[in-house]
């Protein structure tokens, strides 16, 4: 079972850390969105010093390319990316089912790659295995996302996402006995091989293919709060280590509905908010109510557009009034970017489509998360939170 200590509570909030077979998470946790095992325009050396703890790849899109079985090859998703740190996977599905032509059955998912045509087919058996081989210390189980919003296709996804639970728990609980015979081997094997070689530390490689890994159920339900407490409810029946909180949410209901979830899910289990995070807001009320991790591509999907955050708001570089604005961008943020640059260059950077525009811009935007979800873990430890957020809140959104 994934271990989970959780430091301090308040309310449904709650500040813990996550261990990892590849280091631990303090939570609350921004988790950086490396869809392709990469952040894009930051290095891993970037992410790293911006302070970002853990990393969020997609199972879809390393399926493929460069395939499941290279990143194995590698030695894993932390390994291949250089990363090094704890890593989740998510499952794959929404991307699938974003796809124009995908044919669902019960079975899985029929889609063709959007690169090459190439055909391909997702079950919750072959999304487990992708995982495995991508080799995230967490997975997300393979869920469908909902045709419509209306109550019925919610109803009808939400009724295939647990059937498919059940198969993804049932496939990842084969392939760990399998894993744990291969570790078996493995320490066996190493043993020998090290008393033989006497050469130095082991190689680290591909022997991560025999590493733990989790599984976390995703819990839908859409905007329907009897649905979210009826998937939240399955999903804590299950053997799995963890929650994703997924599907559609309006920005009004949104507290009430992580109310209920989190309500249901057993507390001593991680949850990760999928998908949130473009408004610092849906961070606070996702911690707020006993949200755990979050992940979102917004933060720098936006800084590559020039759209930057700052205490005040956010806001898009490009325009004229900044031209010779000298100032930093956020004085009170201590990234590379505002540390050493100010506004007018960015400006020119951007307006000139130079690449640096969108590294800078990358690592403000998401330095600024890590830090705003880093303060509510430091506000919860300390009993400050709703200073903390009103405080955020007030200044940014007035
Ligand atoms: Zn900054």
């Amino acid at each position: 079972m994934l271990k989970f200590d959780i430091e301090k509570k308040s309310g449904l909030a709650r500040a813990g850390i996550i261990h990892t077979p590849h280091g631990d998470i303090k939570t609350p946790a921004f988790v950086g969105a490396a869809t392709r095992a990469t952040v894009k325009a930051l290095t891993m050396k970037e992410m790293r010093e911006l302070g970002s703890q853990a990393i969020l790849a997609n199972t879809y899109h390393l399926l493929l390319a460069p395939g499941t079985d290279l990143i194995k090859e590698a030695g894993g998703l932390a390994e291949f990316s250089s990363w090094h740190g704890p890593t989740f996977t998510d499952s794959g599905g929404f991307q699938i089912f974003s796809l124009p032509d995908v044919k669902i059955t019960e079975n899985g998912a029929k889609f063709k790659s959007h690169i090459n045509g190439d055909k391909f087919e997702m079950t919750p058996e072959s999304s487990m295995q992708a995982q495995w081989a991508i080799g995230a210390d967490i997975h997300m189980a393979f869920d469908q996302l909902a045709k419509s919003e209306n109550k019925k296709d919610m109803e009808d996804a939400m009724h295939r996402t647990h059937r498919w639970l059940d198969r993804c728990v049932e496939e990842h609980h084969r392939l760990l006995l399998k894993n744990k015979r291969c570790e078996v081997i493995r320490d066996n094997g190493s043993e020998i091989a090290s008393e033989a070689r006497n050469d130095g530390p082991e190689r680290s490689g591909p022997s991560n293919a025999c590493s733990e890994q989790y599984l976390y159920a995703v819990v839908q339900g859409g905007t329907f709060n009897d649905l979210r407490a009826e998937s939240a409810r399955y999903s804590a029946s299950k053997d799995v280590d963890g929650f994703g909180i997924g599907g559609v949410f309006v920005a009004d209901g949104m507290p009430e509905m992580l109310q209920t979830v989190n309500s249901i899910l057993p507390e001593e289990k991680p949850r990760h908010l999928l998908g949130m995070g473009q408004e610092p807001i849906d961070l606070f009320i996702g911690a707020e109510n006993g949200c755990d991790t979050f992940d979102c591509v917004a933060p720098t999907r936006m800084a590559r557009n020039g759209s930057l955050y700052t205490l005040d708001g956010r806001i898009n570089i490009k325009n004229a009034k900044y031209k010779n604005d000298f100032t930093p961008l956020m004085p009170e943020c201590d990234c590379e970017c505002c540390k050493n640059y100010n506004r007018a260059y960015l400006h020119h950077l951007f307006k000139t489509d130079e690449i640096t525009a969108k590294v800078l811009a990358s690592i403000h935007n998401e330095r600024f998360v890590v830090s705003v979800v880093n303060k509510i873990r430091e506000s919860i430890l300390n009993n400050t939170f709703e200073e903390y957020k009103k405080e955020f809140l007030d200044r940014y959104y007035k």
